[in-house]
């Protein structure tokens, strides 16, 4: 997944092996799920998809058909926001970061005409793809659904308490090696805006911006989340942060809420809470929903609450 894992299962001392063996399970469940899902890699059964004409039904796996019916139903959750068919839109965003040259309007339309999920039809045992240049990008959503597969094999080894973080998206259960609850960072946009730490009992926490990963085209950074509905990198908010029980639910919300912005709150399920950092410059603000903070140790400066008399989060 081109980043760092860290996993941590929490055991007696004498019970040592047993968390050894659970860590193994852990972060085979990991590769496993990067060799099914990965873009960057050309067997896996994503490119697979990807690669196989139209018309023609391909098989997958239990995992990748599970992953696409999630990706579906959050296309539908977000109107569109979160789409994993937006990768012809990657690949056009991509190769003019390495050229340095913006895309035409045509090239972007073009792209956007062949990122759409009429163009796949999900089956008993995979896929088929109508027209030509359907591709998936499951980068949004494969790392929260592999952190959610591995943090169970940990659970399901009888440890006390556990941790899978992916490049800073992690699930945590039980008790931490120190203290009564984990403690999570929040990586900040703004060197000088310091967000403080997350107290979380269990759950998962995912962060999406495009201070992180971005590409610069003729002096202008542009994020490596794409908003589909204009076909241009998403520049509403610098920084998301979610919280949800499963991290297939936090990593899909911080990348729609990217795209949103905080208009995005309002269709937040129920069960995710969510933290955007506002900006750019001079009116940098935070935003969160009501049950975050309970979350977080020190609430930064300037932070909004969006208050319950908002509309409440849809039902997931
Ligand atoms: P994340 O870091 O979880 O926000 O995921 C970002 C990755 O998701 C990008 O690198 C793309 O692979 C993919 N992606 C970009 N834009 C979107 C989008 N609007 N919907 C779904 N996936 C996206
Ligand atoms: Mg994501």
């Amino acid at each position: 997944m081109g980043t760092t894992c860290t996993l941590v299962a929490v055991v007696p001392a004498a019970q040592r092996p047993r968390a050894t063996e659970a860590l193994d399970r852990a972060e085979a469940t990991l590769r496993r799920v990067e060799a099914l899902m990965s873009v960057w890699l050309a067997d896996s059964e994503i490119s697979h998809l990807n690669s196989t004409l139209a018309h023609r039904e391909v098989p997958l796996s239990p995992d990748t058909r599970h992953l696409l019916r999630a990706a579906q139903h959050a296309a539908a959750a977000t109107g569109g926001a979160f789409d994993v068919t937006i990768q012809p839109l990657i690949q056009l965003w991509r190769s003019a970061g390495e050229r340095g040259l913006l895309p035409t309007q045509a090239d972007i339309d073009r792209a956007r005409s062949a990122s759409n999920w009429d163009m796949i039809e999900l089956t008993d045992v995979g896929a088929v793809t109508h027209g030509e240049g359907f591709s998936a990008d499951l980068g949004g959503i494969a790392k929260g659904y592999a952190i959610d597969r591995a943090l169970e094999d940990l659970q399901s080894s009888g440890a006390a308490g556990g941790i899978v973080d992916v490049g800073g998206d992690l699930s945590c259960f039980g008790r931490p090696p120190i203290g009564e609850e984990w403690l999570v960072d929040i990586e900040s946009p703004f060197p000088e805006t310091d967000l403080g730490e997350l107290r979380i009992p269990s759950g998962a926490v995912c962060t999406s911006g495009n201070y992180a990963r971005f590409t610069t085209i003729e002096g202008t950074r542009y994020s490596h989340i794409i908003d589909p509905r204009s076909g241009r990198p998403a520049d509403a908010v610098p920084s998301v942060t979610v919280v949800a029980p499963e991290a297939t639910t936090a990593d899909i919300w911080a990348t729609a809420l990217s795209v949103l912005g905080p208009d995005g709150i309002f269709v937040l399920p129920r069960e995710a809470e969510a933290l955007i950092v506002l900006g750019p410059q001079p009116d940098r603000r935070t935003i969160c929903t009501p049950g975050f903070l309970e979350f977080l140790q020190d609430p930064p400066d300037a932070l909004t609450v969006w208050e319950s008399d908002q509309p409440s989060h849809q039902p997931g």
